[in-house]
């Protein structure tokens, strides 16, 4: 079905496209324009020619790319600025630091990007705004009733409760590098976790970005003990990238409890594919209810959904005689670091 906002975006296979603005939204493959909603690798490429972003998207790009990203960078903000003649603002997503939704205007027509997003909130980065909006571009990484996240504090408290009661086992938690690792941080630290938290040297610059962004992370050391210094550890917290667990780093740690932060751990038999003893289902993402319930408040003439689990969510909008269209976006991942 032929829809009206097709004049405003429309999907190639470099991305999201708006025809009148002449830019890509999070594309795929480098283009002359990218419009950035944040730093995850999926969304956030290098190899533009011009990026807008938020400004700590702009500076997680350049962290982990280099200066050199994009040929040119534009601070994008909450006040709109014309582009091609199209009304560009930024407003948060909720979803890791510097997450944005792309808000745009043309010919009297608002359409918002959400990029990835979630409701919950999170001491590592900004809430999420609702922004009213004609057209809702939303995510569906987590789009099934069954999936129904838990508080993350107390997911936190199961992780702190294994470390009293195995204290000498050290507890690796593996965590993706940008947003996980600082939120699972920031969330023992509100737990009152006061004691030093080891975390891997990959996570090092983006943990420094969140303190310098005044996300207060605490007293983090480098989790670069020998054999015996790791031994002689009692109730340790280490905080590591997944991929990590495969490396041999992690074999100075004598019977470890593997744990792992993600909304996927809801799934127990993916927590055992991947050796989880003590799964964490904190997530980053919207889950069911809470996509919905955005779908709800936000009531949009029509919503597209960009990539995840897209017939479930149509056939919700269905029964909602809600107007909706799955895009099928390729090249973004589940959850990637
Ligand atoms: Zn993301
Ligand atoms: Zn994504």
């Amino acid at each position: 079905m032929p829809s009206a906002f097709e004049d405003l975006l429309i999907p190639r296979p470099e991305g999201l496209y708006c025809p009148p603005g002449e830019f890509y939204i999070d594309p795929m493959q480098p283009v002359a324009r990218a419009m950035v909603t944040h730093g995850h690798a999926d969304h956030a490429r290098s190899g533009h020619g011009a990026v807008m972003a938020s400004t700590q998207t702009l500076d997680i790009m350049a962290i982990r790319y280099g200066e050199d990203f994009a040929g040119e960078r534009q601070e994008g903000t909450a006040d709109p600025v014309e582009v091609n003649g199209v009304k560009v603002s930024f407003h948060p997503a909720g979803h890791v630091l510097g997450s944005c939704q792309i808000r745009l205007e043309h010919g009297g027509t608002r359409a918002v990007v959400s990029g990835d997003y979630s409701r919950v909130a999170n001491p590592a980065c900004a809430p999420f705004e609702p922004v009213p909006c004609d057209l809702f571009i939303t995510e569906a990484t987590f789009a099934l009733p069954v999936f129904k996240h838990p508080k993350p504090s107390d997911e936190i408290a199961k992780l702190i409760a294994s470390v009293r009661n195995f204290p000498d086992r050290p507890h690796l938690i593996g965590a993706y590098a940008l947003g996980k690792a600082q939120r699972v941080i920031m969330l023992l630290r509100e737990a009152g976790w006061d004691a030093p938290i080891y975390v891997h040297g990959a996570l090092q610059r983006l943990c420094d970005y969140h303190i310098e962004q005044g996300v207060p992370l605490g007293d983090l050391r480098p989790a670069t003990m020998d054999k015996a210094e790791a031994k002689g550890l009692r109730e340790a917290i280490v905080i590591s990238p997944p991929s990590a667990f495969a490396s041999p780093w992690v074999q100075r740690f004598v019977d470890p409890v593997i744990g792992f932060a993600s909304g996927w751990m809801q799934i127990r038999a993916r927590a055992r594919q991947r050796g989880v003893e003590l799964p964490l289902v904190i997530s980053d993402h919207v889950d069911w209810p809470d996509l919905t319930g955005t779908i709800r408040e936000l009531n949009p003439t029509e919503f597209w959904i960009t990539h995840g689990r897209d017939d479930a969510l149509m056939r919700w909008a269905e029964l909602e005689q809600r107007r909706a269209r799955p895009l099928h976006l390729v090249g973004y991942e589940e959850e990637p670091e």
